[in-house]
């Protein structure tokens, strides 16, 4: 098996590595990169994403025709790891050109495409995810967000939380109930400025600013808002999670966070043969995580993203298994780096202390696992 990059590929990543290098504040990671959600870093984004897009990078993968360069899904790859080299400084914009960009894509009527694709691929706009509920995480089908149909119009009223971004968000993906069926719920794209949408942020570990709840009050979208047929979200969610759950290579972040962490153990004259050994372990992991993401997107290049595929949820849990192994590394052995010896390691860690949780958590990937690759009963319905 041959995992060398083309020569247009080494020349794609330079041109991003470049690019970085040129448009990255001087103060980067003492100002920005120390805040997900902040304000500061959000604002940033818009004006980063803008140029990236200028510069032709942001949506390279996507088609021409909107925005794109019709390249390979392997720039989006290459992309994406030189980002999280970075601790992502797109922000949210990930999610716009990594999985709700290619879900309308696939599933969009023309009027949505042209409308939101060329918005994603300028860099300037932020969606944010409407998901999750209080009584509904893992178990969406229980969410309780009603979207009643009222002519050509619907009738949205219910509650959000944990919607990462939402304060700083032009447009919501949210799911809501379209009848009283367990499963008949519908996608819809709903501006973020609506009447009767309040947000009301609430403290959590990876940055204030980061979490909210959205609460929706009689909000009125057209009935041209929804996307595919009403009651028809599964094939649409199923779609945009295999995006979403390999779309990060945390891996590249926790590669460069553990090259950082044997710098100071050597500094320190800490590096020990135990600890070279378990470095070594926890490299090995993360290289494991990144083949298993280079094999997804082989994957995917050759068959699309598949339903059914199992591997997305294999690559899941290696990176959450490396990257938890390295955060109890970080944790027994350099534990002044989490408390103001390093924000880079310090945001490492708080943002991927939750990567068992967010995008689904890791015991539900192991039951699709089990459930698909085993066809063992599921745990989860
Ligand atoms: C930092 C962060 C950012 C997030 N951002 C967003 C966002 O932008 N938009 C959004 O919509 N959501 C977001 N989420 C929510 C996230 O998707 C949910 O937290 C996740 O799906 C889990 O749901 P839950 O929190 O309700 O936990 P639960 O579903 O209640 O699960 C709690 C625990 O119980 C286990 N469990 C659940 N059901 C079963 C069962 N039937 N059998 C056995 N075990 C079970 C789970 O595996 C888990 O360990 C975010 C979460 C975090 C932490």
């Amino acid at each position: 098996m041959d995992f060398s990059w083309t020569d247009e590929q080494v020349g794609f990543r330079r041109r991003v590595r470049n690019f970085l290098q040129a448009n990255l504040p001087k103060d980067w990671y003492e100002n920005y990169v120390f805040g997900l959600g902040s304000e500061q870093q959000l604002d940033f984004s818009r004006e980063f994403c803008a140029k990236l897009a200028e510069e032709g990078l942001l949506t390279s993968h996507w088609p021409k025709e909107y925005g794109g360069a019709d390249s390979s899904l392997w720039d989006l790859f290459i992309e994406s790891e030189e980002m999280w080299d970075f601790a992502e400084p797109r922000g949210p914009q990930y999610m716009g050109t990594n999985w709700i960009g290619p879900a309308l894509l696939k599933f969009g009527t023309a009027e949505q495409k042209a409308e939101h694709l060329p918005r994603i691929a300028s860099g300037k706009y932020i969606w944010c995810q409407g998901f999750s509920e209080p009584q509904a995480g893992t178990d969406l089908a229980a969410l309780t967000t009603r979207a009643e149909r009222a002519g050509s119009k619907y009738i949205i009223n219910g509650m959000k939380i944990w919607t990462s971004y939402a304060y700083k968000a032009d447009w919501m993906f949210l799911l809501a109930r379209t009848s009283s069926s367990r499963k008949s719920i519908s996608v819809f794209l709903v501006p973020m400025n609506a009447p009767g949408i309040r947000v009301v942020g609430f403290p959590g570990l990876v940055e204030p600013g980061h979490l909210h709840e959205v609460h929706f009050t009689d909000v009125e979208v057209p009935v041209s808002a929804r996307v595919g047929e009403e009651g028809q979200a599964w094939p649409i969610v199923t779609y945009a999670l295999s995006h979403e759950r390999v779309g990060l290579p945390r891996y590249q972040w926790a590669d460069r966070v553990l090259g950082l962490a044997i710098e100071m153990l050597k500094i320190d004259g800490k590096f020990t043969e135990t600890l070279q050994a378990e470095s070594a372990r926890i490299l090995a992991k993360i290289e494991v995580a990144r083949v298993l993401a280079y094999a997804v997107m082989n994957e995917r290049i050759a068959d699309g993203a598949r339903a059914e595929a199992t591997l997305p949820n294999v690559q899941r849990i290696a990176a959450a298994d490396a990257c938890s192994d390295l955060l109890s590394f970080l944790m027994d052995n350099l534990p002044e780096t989490l408390c103001g010896r390093s924000k880079f390691i310090e945001l490492f860690y708080r943002a991927q202390i939750v990567s068992t949780i967010a995008s689904g958590t890791y015991e539900l990937q192991l039951d699709l696992l089990s459930h698909r690759a085993l066809q063992l009963p599921r745990m989860y319905t």
